[in-house]
């Protein structure tokens, strides 16, 4: 299939076609990438776009139950639903968050739903760059909603912000004292703070915990990006499927709100701004990775190390080099 067959079917919302150009963007191959770049070129002039839900939570908070009951429940309302995940310790691992065939296994079978693992990638900035294409070709395919999930390990909630126009955070019930746990960037960057497990024993503390972040998430300072009384945090059974239209509402009502102000395409250009910068330094730091500059780095590293050159000037000398090259 060329290019331009492979952008008619994707445009077409074959989900077929879809996996095939993510496997595109994965692939390290340069014939693979140039393939991926007129293809993501031209499908940028649809301007077709998704409503892009951000994900994250510590392993075992209820990620997949959560995505499962919240995407059949989208499905059931006829929106087409699309899940990735960035998952930057999946290398170590050996494993990627949505890998496991047993996840998500109802959703997996919705006509109107699309489901991709991570890529398995040590480099974060790496995983970034082919989420970031692999949601702007989901967007392209026609998907209403498309959700990143993430396991909370720092850097990566930061990646999946600036690719999503909402940002959820998913916890467990907890005592007071763990309200300290969630980082203080986190709970900066989060639109809707959700507490899983709101059922059985757990129910009582779920709504503690819920009251307990609603409460710190007054204290922080108000973006403009948010009307009244958000961000908000909700409680939800997903296991249970309770609360999860009250969510979804709650993402509607701050997106309508959004949209109609102009802030979600200025995030949008302000996101687009941020990967182009990253895109760059990727580029730029990827030239220090060739033998020769490996090579001159150590040289002159050492040369510096013994006294026989000057820090700054063999550092001129290492980026005229590279300059060269
Ligand atoms: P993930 O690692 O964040 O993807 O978490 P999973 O979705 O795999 O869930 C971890 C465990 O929590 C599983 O045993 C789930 O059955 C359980 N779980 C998930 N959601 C709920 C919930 O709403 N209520 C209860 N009681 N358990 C849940």
């Amino acid at each position: 299939m060329d290019t331009e067959q492979l952008k008619q079917k994707i445009l077409d919302g074959d989900r077929r076609a879809l996996a095939r150009a993510i496997t595109l963007v994965e692939s390290g191959r340069a014939d693979h990438r140039s393939m991926a770049q007129e293809l993501l070129s031209e499908l940028a002039q649809h301007k077709r776009q998704s409503l892009r839900i951000g994900l994250s939570g510590t392993p075992g908070v209820g990620k997949s139950t959560f995505i499962e009951s919240f995407g059949m429940m989208l499905t059931a309302l006829g929106l087409r639903v699309a899940v990735l995940a960035v998952d930057p310790s999946s290398a170590r691992s050996g494993g990627s968050i949505l890998g496991d065939k047993t996840r998500m296994e109802r959703l997996s079978r919705e006509k109107n739903a699309f489901i991709r693992p991570s890529p398995s990638q040590t480099h974060l900035g790496g995983v970034a760059r082919r989420s970031r294409e692999a949601v702007a070709l989901c967007e392209a395919a026609g998907f209403d909603v498309v959700l990143v999930e993430t396991v909370g390990v720092g850097q990566s909630e930061t990646v999946v912000a600036e690719m999503s126009d909402a940002f959820v955070l998913l916890l467990a019930p907890a005592g007071g004292d763990e309200l300290q746990g969630v980082k203080r960037g986190i709970m900066e960057i989060a639109d809707l703070i959700v507490i899983n497990k709101a059922d059985g024993d757990l129910k009582s503390t779920a709504a503690r915990t819920r009251a307990d972040y609603a409460g710190a998430l007054r204290l922080l300072r108000k973006r403009p990006q948010d009307p009244e009384g958000y961000p908000r945090a909700t409680a939800v059974s997903a296991l249970e499927e309770d609360g999860l239209d009250e969510t979804w509402a709650a993402l509607q009502e701050l997106i309508e709100w959004r949209r109609a102000r102009g802030f979600c395409d200025r995030t949008r250009a302000a996101q687009a701004r941020y990967w182009f910068e990253q895109d760059v330094k990727h580029r730029l730091l990827a030239q220090l990775e060739t033998p020769q500059a490996k090579d001159d780095l150590v040289r002159l590293s050492d040369a510096v190390a013994e006294g026989a050159r000057d820090p700054a000037e063999a550092a001129a000398e290492f980026v005229s080099r590279l300059r060269a090259d």
